[in-house]
Parts: C-alpha cells; sequence; structure tokens
C-alpha cells in the first residue's frame, strides 16, 4: 500500500487537516514479478543454445586459433540450426510483444484474400510436409469468400504457426487440412491434424506464453511457446476468436473465426 499525506491550510496558515491518499499498487508489484519472470525466461532461452554455439564454435577453432579441423562440418551445421532457431525466436518475442501494445507499428489493414492467404501457406509448408510423408489438404469452398481487412503478414503468420503446429506434433504420415468457409458474416478457417493431441487439462494453458506440453511425443520437437500465443494477439486484434478441439491420440483442430467487415 502506498500513502501520500497532504496538509490542508487554512487563510492564515492554520492547519484544517489533511488528505490522506491511499494507493493499492498490488496490480504495479504483480506486473513488475511478470516482468521479471519474463526477462528471466528470456535469458535462460537464449542462453543455452548461445552456449551450444560458443562451445562448437571453440571446438571448431581448435584451442590455439588454429584451422579447424577436418571433419566437423556436423558442428557447424549444428551451430547454424541452433542460431536459426535463436534468430526466430527473438522475432517471435519482439512480434509478440508488439502484438501486447495494441499492434504498435503492425501495417495498415489492407484487403486480404484469405484462399490467397492460405494458399500462400500450404505452398510454403508442402515441402516440410511431404518430407514427413504427410498430406497437406487446402479445402476452400467453390464460391469466392468476402475479401477481409486485416495485415496479410499478420494473417499469414497465424496460419503458418497452426499448419506447421499441425505438421510438427504428428507423427509422419498423417493428414493435415486446412479449411476455410463463410458463416453468417464470419470468415472460419480449420486446421486439423491426425497428430499427437492435447490432453484436456492442458488445453487452458496452450496459448500462454512460453507454455509447451512436455510428454514422451512432444520432446523431440524444439520450438518457444510463442506460436499459439502470436496466433491468438493476432486474431484477436481482429476482432476474432481461436477455438481448440483436441483429443489424445487423435489429433487436433484450432478453429479460427474472423468477422468480416462490410467495405
Ligand atoms: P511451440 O510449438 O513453439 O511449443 P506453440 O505456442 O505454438 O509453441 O504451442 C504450445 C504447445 O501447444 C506446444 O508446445 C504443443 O505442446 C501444443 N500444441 C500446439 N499445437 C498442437 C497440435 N496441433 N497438436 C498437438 N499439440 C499442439
Amino acid at each position: 500500500l502506498l500513502a501520500q499525506a497532504t496538509p490542508v491550510l487554512g487563510d492564515g496558515g492554520a492547519s484544517l487537516g489533511a488528505v490522506l491518499v491511499f494507493i493499492d499498487v498490488t496490480p504495479y508489484r504483480m506486473l513488475d514479478q511478470l516482468r521479471q519472470e519474463f526477462v528471466a525466461k528470456v535469458s535462460h532461452e537464449l542462453r543455452s543454445p548461445l552456449s551450444t554455439i560458443l562451445l562448437q564454435l571453440t571446438l571448431l577453432l581448435g584451442e590455439d586459433g588454429a584451422a579447424p579441423p577436418q571433419g566437423h562440418r556436423h558442428l557447424l551445421v549444428r551451430a547454424r540450426e541452433r542460431t536459426q532457431g535463436l534468430i526466430s525466436f527473438v522475432r517471435d518475442l519482439l512480434d509478440l510483444s508488439r502484438l501486447e501494445n495494441g499492434g504498435g507499428a503492425a501495417a495498415q489493414p489492407v484487403e486480404v484474400s484469405l484462399e490467397k492467404v492460405l494458399a500462400s501457406v500450404s505452398e510454403a509448408l508442402g515441402d516440410q510436409a511431404r518430407s514427413r510423408g504427410m498430406e497437406l489438404r487446402l479445402e476452400l469452398p467453390a464460391e469466392p469468400l468476402p475479401p477481409l481487412r486485416a495485415d496479410p503478414v499478420g494473417l499469414e503468420s497465424v496460419f503458418t504457426n497452426l499448419a506447421a503446429n499441425a505438421i510438427n506434433y504428428s507423427s509422419d504420415g498423417g493428414q493435415v487440412t486446412l479449411k476455410a468457409w463463410s458463416e453468417g458474416d464470419s470468415l472460419k478457417v480449420a486446421v486439423s491434424d491426425q497428430g499427437f493431441g492435447i490432453e484436456p487439462e492442458k488445453l487452458g494453458l496452450i496459448f500462454d506464453k512460453f507454455y509447451r506440453v512436455k510428454n514422451e511425443k512432444t520432446r523431440y520437437v524444439t520450438g518457444t511457446g510463442l506460436g499459439l500465443p502470436i496466433v491468438k494477439n493476432v486474431v484477436e486484434n481482429l476482432g476474432g476468436a481461436v477455438a481448440v478441439d483436441s483429443e489424445l491420440g487423435k489429433g487436433s483442430t484450432f478453429t479460427v473465426t474472423l468477422p468480416v467487415t462490410p467495405t
């Protein structure tokens, strides 16, 4: 509690009383604590891959800075992967902090065709799906969908994140479907997979920053727990919502609802 006292003086300077103001600072303390936890988590996420890179580069250079020993290409490849992971982590983190501040420097919304966004996402992830023996299906209605007013980059990141998760949290050979349709004043997109599924008690946590489900199946999937928070923020900034329906061992469906604003 923060207390502040101001004396109230009469004409002749006589004391008439005092005004006491009490401010409950609990929300500020909580915010500060959250910020500290956030910084601690970020530093941890950055430190571990950076240490790996440092170690690998040190080995490559040899103890006395001599030429790198032969046959150590795999170390370089691993260092590059870790660096790429780190770069996308930092990018996600910055995206998220911008989104949480109400969109910040996000691009001006323009008229976007959902069909085009989904086609571009499915093309971008096609190779990744094929390399895992998976089929990435795009189901669009025969009639063209009404355009949306949105930042196309943000919208693409929503469906890239959802489709990449659908691929990553599935066993090889499954099927991932991106299906779009129009319903009343809204556009809907369902991203479904036949993958690991999510325990019912974890469904309420997966949109939290840094949250990752830890089990035997997910332990081999790398990630930072920032994808779904980004999805939720972008969708909600557009006045929409994202819902998840999942069954352990069967698969998951993430459904995005976006309002169509009359032009
Ligand atoms: P990341 O994938 O980097 O861990 P996300 O925020 O995208 O972060 O997802 C949070 C967690 O939700 C994931 O770690 C995973 O456990 C779970 N998850 C997300 N999408 C799926 C999916 N399609 N199937 C199963 N689990 C999923």
